[in-house]
């Protein structure tokens, strides 16, 4: 039996993905921490791992930071720097007791990577977004505010950077706390096949495809096409966008489930027609095993499930990492760009994707790569593998 201690970030996204690979460690006898947030309690409960809160180790944000989440990077680095400096003495105390064979953290939850460094613990990073190095950066064009945030962020961050140092961390500079190496065992969530320029990565990188919920719906008389709308967990009170997906198939012999997120009031959006069905969060593994096709923001997981179940996408990127994504899904064929926020774009866009089968066929091949990469019981290998190889 191994120790293995997991970290993530309060996301869905970040988490999702590691909640599967969990249960299969404990399903075969190993024991697992994980560190995280109240929010996934219950879930990573659930996989029957024992979870530690860290949420009054957060910095405090204010409604000004909430909205530049997802969108600032200089801010995102400031957040790991000062989580990880709070949450420096009790974590380092309380793994010095437990003593893992293992840490796994995402690669956004940097802390994970310091304490494992610090501690002389064996690491493997999961990463839940295309594994990102100087080849794959190049493809991340920013926007200019996203660069303009991350000049006038970069004082801040340098100072952040000199008070982890003193605390004993070892980080070169903020490139090194963001970006994967090809010395660093990771675990990536998709397939060979869907990360741009894999053959940049070294053997280092297992591939493992989507770690998604084994949880199988019974498939329905569908009568009409079912169309899925969602722009995530984080930037998604969208308010405008939404009523032009309104607007675009109240008269349209389709049905639509719209997932709009916890914090926009559907009662602001106005009548809902009868072929609507609107809720603040939606089973979307459930619902993507019945869909034709899918509004989406390209996060990462989205994509992934999308695929996963072979659902071709209509491709509306919020900000440079999912631009990243559905640029991918554009070139590899399984999607379609949207170009405007206007209801008639929509349901044009929409019904091309829909319509014209080729799509689907892409969004099946790459279905097909996603299963063989073997996802959470090839994720569990790589992790007890690596701890042998310690041992
Ligand atoms: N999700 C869900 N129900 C919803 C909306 C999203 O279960 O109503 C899940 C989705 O399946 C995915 C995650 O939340 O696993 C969203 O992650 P993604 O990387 O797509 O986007 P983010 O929310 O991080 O922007």
């Amino acid at each position: 039996m191994s120790k293995i201690v997991f970290f993530s970030i309060p996301a869905y996204g970040h988490t999702n993905p590691t909640i599967e690979v969990v249960r299969e460690l404990v399903d075969r006898g190993n024991e697992v921490l994980y560190y995280s947030f109240n929010e996934f309690k219950d879930k990573i409960e659930d996989t029957g791992a024992k979870f530690i809160s860290c949420d009054k180790y957060l910095p405090e944000l204010r409604p000004e930071d909430e909205k530049k989440i997802g969108k600032d990077f200089s801010g995102l680095i400031e957040m790991i720097a000062d989580t990880t400096i709070s949450l420096d003495e009790k974590v380092c105390r309380e793994l010095k007791v437990f003593n893992p064979d293992c840490i796994v953290s995402d690669s956004l939850s940097f802390w994970g990577k310091l304490f494992a460094q610090k501690l002389n613990i064996p690491y493997i990073c999961s990463t839940t977004t295309f594994a990102f190095n100087k080849h794959t950066a190049k493809m991340m064009k920013q926007s200019f505010m996203e660069v303009v945030h991350m000049f006038f962020g970069m004082k801040c961050i340098n100072k952040k950077i000199k008070l982890l140092q003193r605390k004993g961390y070892y980080v070169k500079n903020f490139v090194s706390m963001i970006s994967n190496d090809n010395d660093t065992n990771t675990i990536v969530y998709t397939s060979k096949e869907f990360q741009p320029m894999s053959e940049t990565f070294s053997s280092k990188y297992s591939f493992v495809g989507p770690s998604v919920s084994k949880l199988i719906v019974k498939p329905k008389d569908k009568k009409r096409k079912l169309i899925y709308i969602s722009l995530g967990t984080i930037n998604n009170k969208n308010v405008d966008f939404y009523e032009n997906c309104i607007k675009a198939f109240k008269d349209c012999d389709v049905d639509i489930i719209m997932s709009v997120g916890r914090d926009t009031d559907i009662k602001s959006l106005g009548n809902i027609p009868n072929n609507f069905e609107v809720k603040n969060s939606v089973e979307q593994i459930a619902i993507l095993q019945e869909a034709d096709v899918f509004i989406t923001h390209c996060g990462m997981n989205s994509v992934n499930e999308s695929l996963y179940y072979g659902v071709p996408m209509v491709l509306f990127p919020q900000h440079s990492e999912q631009r990243m994504v559905a640029n991918r899904v554009a070139y590899l064929g399984a999607g379609l760009m949207l170009k405007e926020n206007r209801s008639k774009n929509i349901k044009d866009t929409v019904f091309k994707v829909m319509n014209d089968n080729e799509y689907k066929e892409e969004a099946i091949k790459l279905s097909k790569s996603f299963y063989n990469a073997g996802g959470s019981n090839k994720a569990a290998d790589v992790i007890l593998q690596l701890i042998k190889s310690y041992c």
